[in-house]
């Protein structure tokens, strides 16, 4: 278990993402998750979105150096797909325990699903009826949201959907036709343009700062 002690603040280069290892054996989690169940979702599965994410960032890095964004929304899509399943499944390797060995909910789990579910049998009541909900492929979340500083039960269908799970909006714009049809018609591009001259960077440099929990470790290597 990591503490604020012992994280590393060092970011992690493009291509540099690794399979983490498994905390327990492969066989801990039977009867509830088999052995080869395991080694193929952690060794083949997880080992490929580690790949992948890898793969996506050094083409960001050749397409930035060339200024060649031809294959953009090529490598975006494999940048979320990827990413999202190497770190959706970092979080699920890492919230699981052999059978009754993981203890009871926290201090602080147990404060804000009372909170905001009202008791921790709705919690389950609720997690459980959308993680059998959840269509096709996919993963039903309890997540923390800073923005309602509260905890929210999601389903994600698939992973992708264009975002890597855990990231904090820092800067956004919003490309929905309704956000410049009236005054740019079809001609999203010359808005995309303009917008740029509207960023408030101060605050921008605000909500990254926040993001990161108040801790700046600038030139801290
Ligand atoms: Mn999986």
């Amino acid at each position: 278990m990591e503490n604020a002690n012992t994280m590393d603040y060092s970011p992690v280069p493009a291509g540099g993402h690794t399979l983490p290892p498994l905390e327990y054996a492969y066989n801990a989690l039977e009867p509830v998750i088999g052995e080869q169940t395991m080694h193929l979702h952690h060794d083949k599965h997880h080992k490929a979105y580690v790949d992948g994410l890898n793969k996506a960032e050094l083409a960001l890095v050749e397409a930035r150096k060339k200024g060649d964004y031809q294959l953009i929304k090529y490598w975006e899509n494999e940048l979320a797909f990827n990413g999202s399943g190497h770190i959706l499944h970092s979080v699920y390797w890492d919230i699981m325990a052999p059978p009754r060995s993981g203890g009871s909910p926290g201090e602080y789990t147990s404060y804000y699903i009372d909170e905001y579910f009202g008791s921790f049998e709705a919690f389950k009541a609720q997690f459980l009826a959308a993680a059998k909900a959840v269509e096709g492929s996919g993963w039903c979340i309890l997540g923390w949201n800073p923005a309602f500083f509260r905890l929210e039960i999601l389903q994600a269908e698939k992973h992708q959907n264009l975002t890597q799970w855990g990231i904090v909006p820092i800067l956004v714009c919003d490309v929905w036709e309704h956000a410049y049809y009236l005054g740019y018609q079809n001609e999203k591009p010359k808005f995309v343009d303009a917008w740029w001259e509207l960023i408030n960077w101060n605050t921008v440099e605000r909500r990254l700062i926040s993001a990161m929990g108040g801790v700046l470790p600038l030139g801290a290597k």
